[in-house]
């Protein structure tokens, strides 16, 4: 049965559908994950990440909806894979919902069956904050990206981006936020898409400066950029191989190359070159095995090029999307030479207690975002770092539906943030609630051997037993709903991750859960890389507190 697909917005202002805030926070925010300002193909439910969706079909979403319309207050809906399978009698400081998305027994977490069992309509592939409800565009990247590029900077480049020519591929859901974080950073960038829809909504909502007609045309402008230190980006319409193989025939070095292409889904996310995108999708129907043994030869060649650039001197990193190892498996033996970025750039943070915070404005209001902006400088304007990012965030981002803030926080600020921001709420200084949430991707919430946990100090790299036990500590203070998922950013099979979402509704008993969760939810984090021995982590514990237990 065919229909015509409906067009998702999230409900805005004071007046609301559900018995409460906390419900009517979770039934504004799938929807606005649907919005089509914020998802990449909201008629497949596809949010972002190659096919990341926010729930498992049409019927299973409008099941879901009805439910919160009708859920009470001390009842908790059950979430499997994208359908509400169940609602159960709780109390109301549980979470509201609880998410499992995409889970397989171990030994059958592959691919190959997770889509037997998506065609047999069982499951669903959540990516992140798609299946959980809590992705805000490719701003919730772009700070994510510009931390890695101004760390790079910093390790790299005596502090500062100006003058160096960042190079990269995908333009995507995520990687559409490189241009503007590196730019954000100080450096002049050019990246590579297959796909021209992509390029021309990253120039719409001014993240990328120009589309270039020709990889020639777009590598001499990128260039003649760096030597003017200006901080500019160009996109390219060709398969990355194309743009990287021009650049090592032309004997240029790029300062910075990354790749943010969607390889960690050969089948439905990665295109091969040698062929029109046109021509791709309709391989990918037709021949799916073969399309995956040339996405699979492309990957190889990709990463060749990328370690001959390397080789050259181009600081080089992987960015979480499983390329190397799909290169290794295609014969690339030295694939891993390429460091990972979590390692180089991320970790010393997540020893913090750092991490993808960010909140949403339920009311629809860009004033209420603007306030908390007010209030992020007043309490934090002595981080420099971060405050270059809102100012920055403040002219630059153009809000994609909900309109929304993303800022790293640590042990110990998110509680007293999301606290204050309550208050404001309490005190009508905001026009509606606000729902706190974070990224999968945090510090003490995934498992990725690939990504967050790639050589972790003591090599507990896959051991998953932290983003379960991240969950089930946000169920028990009281998150207003909790998700567990695997395969987020690298595929089925290679990580495993959980998240959480409180609402600040004003309340007293909003006030209870926010501080509970938001100091255990990165107290985690703290844990987690203390036990693995990082000497930072175990300073923070003890400066600021964190209980690890023993004697
Ligand atoms: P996406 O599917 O929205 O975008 C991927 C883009 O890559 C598309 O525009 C596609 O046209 C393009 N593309 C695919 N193959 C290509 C090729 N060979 N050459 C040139 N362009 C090609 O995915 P996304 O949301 O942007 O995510 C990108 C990747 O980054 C995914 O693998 C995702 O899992 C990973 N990721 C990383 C992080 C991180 O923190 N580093 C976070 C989330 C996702």
């Amino acid at each position: 049965m065919t229909r015509p697909a409906p067009s998702f917005r999230a409900p805005r202002g004071t007046s609301i559908t559900c018995a409460n805030w906390q419900i009517e926070a979770m039934y504004r925010m799938v929807q606005n994950n649907l919005d089509p300002e914020v998802a990449e193909d909201p008629a497949r439910l596809i949010v972002y990440g190659g096919s990341g969706q926010a729930a498992r079909n049409h019927e299973a979403l409008a099941g879901i909806l009805a439910t919160l319309r009708r859920l009470r207050p001390d009842e908790t809906m059950l979430v499997q894979s994208g359908k509400c399978v169940g609602v159960f009698r709780t109390h109301v400081d549980a979470p509201r919902a609880v998410l499992a998305n995409g889970n397989l027994v171990s030994d059958w977490s592959t691919w190959d069956e997770f889509r037997r069992l998506q065609e047999l309509g069982l499951v669903m592939y959540g990516q992140m904050t798609a299946g959980s409800w809590i992705y805000i565009g490719s701003q919730g990247i772009v700070q994510g990206t510009y931390e890695t590029f101004a760390a790079a900077g910093r390790a790299h480049f005596a502090g500062d981006l100006k003058g160096r020519l960042c190079v990269s591929a995908g333009l995507g859901g995520m990687g559409g936020a490189q241009p503007l974080a590196a730019t954000l950073a100080g450096a002049s960038f050019l990246a590579a898409d297959v796909d021209r829809e992509r390029i021309e909504k990253r120039l719409q909502t001014r993240y990328l400066d120009h589309l270039a007609g020709s990889i020639d045309e777009a590598i001499d402008l990128a260039w003649r950029k760096r030597a003017e230190k200006a901080a500019f980006s160009v996109g390219v319409v060709a398969n990355a191989t194309e743009l990287l193989d021009a650049i090592l025939a032309r004997g240029l070095v790029p300062d910075l190359l990354t790749d943010q292409t969607s390889a960690h889904d050969m089948l439905n996310g990665y295109v091969p070159d040698g062929m029109s995108l046109a021509a791709a999708r309709a391989l990918r129907g037709a021949d799916p095995k073969e399309y995956v043994r040339r996405a699979c030869d492309t990957a190889a060649r990709h990463v060749r090029a990328m370690r001959a650039l390397q080789d050259r001197g181009a600081i080089t990193f992987d960015y979480g999307n499983n390329l190397r190892t799909e290169a290794r498996d295609a014969g690339v033996a030295d694939a891993f030479r390429i460091p990972g970025f979590v390692p180089e750039y991320i970790r010393p943070q997540f020893c913090e207690g750092r991490g993808p915070f960010r909140w949403v404005a339920t009311s629809g209001e860009a004033a209420d975002i603007a306030r908390t902006d007010e209030l992020v400088l007043e309490m934090f304007g002595h981080d420099r770092s971060l405050a270059t990012w809102i100012r920055a965030a403040r002219e630059r981002i153009a809000f994609q539906g909900l309109p929304a803030r993303i800022c790293w926080l640590g042990y110990g600020e998110r509680h007293r943030f999301a606290l204050a921001v309550n208050e404001l709420v309490r005190k009508g200084e905001l026009a509606a609630p606000i729902v706190f949430g974070r990224d999968h991707l945090d510090c003490g919430s995934v498992a990725s051997p690939y990504r967050e946990t790639e050589a972790m100090a003591d090599g507990s790299d896959a051991v998953a037993d932290w983003p379960l036990l991240n969950a089930m500590l946000n169920v028990a203070c009281g998150a207003t709903w909790v998700s567990i998922h695997n395969g987020g950013g690298v595929g089925i099979g290679k990580s495993l991750h959980a998240g959480q979402v409180t609402v600040a509704d004003g309340s007293p008993d909003a006030a209870r859960r926010i501080e509970r969760v938001m100091l255990a939810d990165p107290g985690i984090g703290v844990a987690r890389h203390a036990d693995a021995g990082y000497e930072r982590a175990r300073e923070i514990a003890r400066e600021r507190g964190v209980d690890l237990g023993g004697a």
